[in-house]
């Protein structure tokens, strides 16, 4: 099946201004997303991860490279592309005078949805800002504003969404009802591709993690892929001298000698805990002087991925 969206070779780079030098924002990435997915597009801030989003959304201009999405060619049906894409933008960006069945509308006629198509109430009452149907823009909470951004980017049902570090701005309360609603969208068979800078967020949600730094893709996997790369552990165990007995063994466990007085013990914490590991080696008899646990938390390796 072909992807929802398919980038070959796509390069970003900001023309210098003043001072500052030319920045390459994104350098010649590869990336494919699956359709149906929930793909989360993780990254520290600064990574490029808005201006691949931008560059999608027709903000940005890209400098070299393909973009297909929903099996258009964005330099060619660049329209077709477009309507098949609903996007939240980072910023929280809305008109202060309208209201937001107003917006919606506004974003309704723009994507040339007729009159008799439209569901405006249908979609606010889906992200819960129908009582604020009517209110103006202005008085909505950030939390309110991120779903009203929400509700413009479904106004043409488009078969892909894409958010934008949609948790900036929003508390946790109005998160989780996002999220509820996003998860909805997903099972009913909308491809969903979020930007975060937060691990857990991608962790939570996401079927797919691509992770992105300094403009390069540095990892892209099913997210339990991914987890499983993060569950190896290392306990280094410090021995007392002369120790000259066997190792212990344990199927779920691989210890190896590091030096005479040093032993490593391999696990994977999805299997066991620290403290089995522990139990393992004094029931074996061994004179266990001093330890330490290594590796991996998701932070850990989220850090040396893209440092
Ligand atoms: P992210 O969304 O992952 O935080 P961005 O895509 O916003 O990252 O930015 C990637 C890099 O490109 C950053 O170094 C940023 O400063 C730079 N950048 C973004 N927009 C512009 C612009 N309009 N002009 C120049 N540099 C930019
Ligand atoms: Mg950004």
């Amino acid at each position: 099946m072909r992807p929802a969206i398919n980038i070959e070779g796509l390069a970003k780079t900001y023309a210098a201004s003043g001072k500052s030098e030319p920045k390459h924002a994104l350098k010649a990435i590869d990336l494919e997303v699956p359709v149906g997915s929930m793909f989360a597009l993780l990254g520290p801030n600064g990574a490029g991860k808005s201006t691949l989003i931008n560059i999608l959304g027709g903000l940005v201009n890209k400098s070299a490279g393909k973009v297909d999405v929903w099996g258009f060619d964005m330099d060619v049906n660049p329209r077709n592309c477009r309507a098949k894409l609903g996007i939240v933008p980072q910023e929280l960006a809305l008109d202060p005078f309208f209201s937001p069945r107003e917006a919606v509308e506004i974003q309704a006629g723009l994507y040339g949805v007729p009159k008799s198509k439209r569901r405006t109430m249908e979609i606010l009452e889906a992200v819960g800002l129908d009582d604020k149907a009517d209110a103006y823009a202005r008085s909505l909470s950030g939390g309110m504003r991120r779903r009203l951004l929400v509700a413009k980017a479904l106004v043409h049902n488009p078969p892909i969404l894409i958010l934008d570090e949609p948790t900036a701005g929003v508390d946790i309360n109005l998160r989780q009802t996002l999220w509820a609603y996003v998860r909805k969208l997903n099972e009913a068979g909308t491809t969903i591709i979020l930007t975060t800078h937060y691990l857990e967020e991608a962790q939570e949600l996401c079927d797919r993690v691509a992770i992105i730094n300094h403009g390069e893709i540095v990892a892209n996997e099913t997210k339990d892929k991914l987890l499983g790369r993060f569950t190896k552990r290392q306990m280094k165990v410090t021995l007392d001298d002369g120790w000259n007995g066997d190792l212990p063994r344990h199927d779920k466990i691989i210890f190896e000698l590091l030096s005479p007085v040093m032993l490593q013990a391999s696990f994977d914490a999805n299997q066991l805990r620290p403290a089995d590991v522990i139990s393992c080696m004094t029931d074996a008899g061994l004179p266990i002087r001093d330890l330490e646990v290594g590796g991996a938390d998701l932070e850990d390796v989220f850090i040396s991925l893209t440092t």
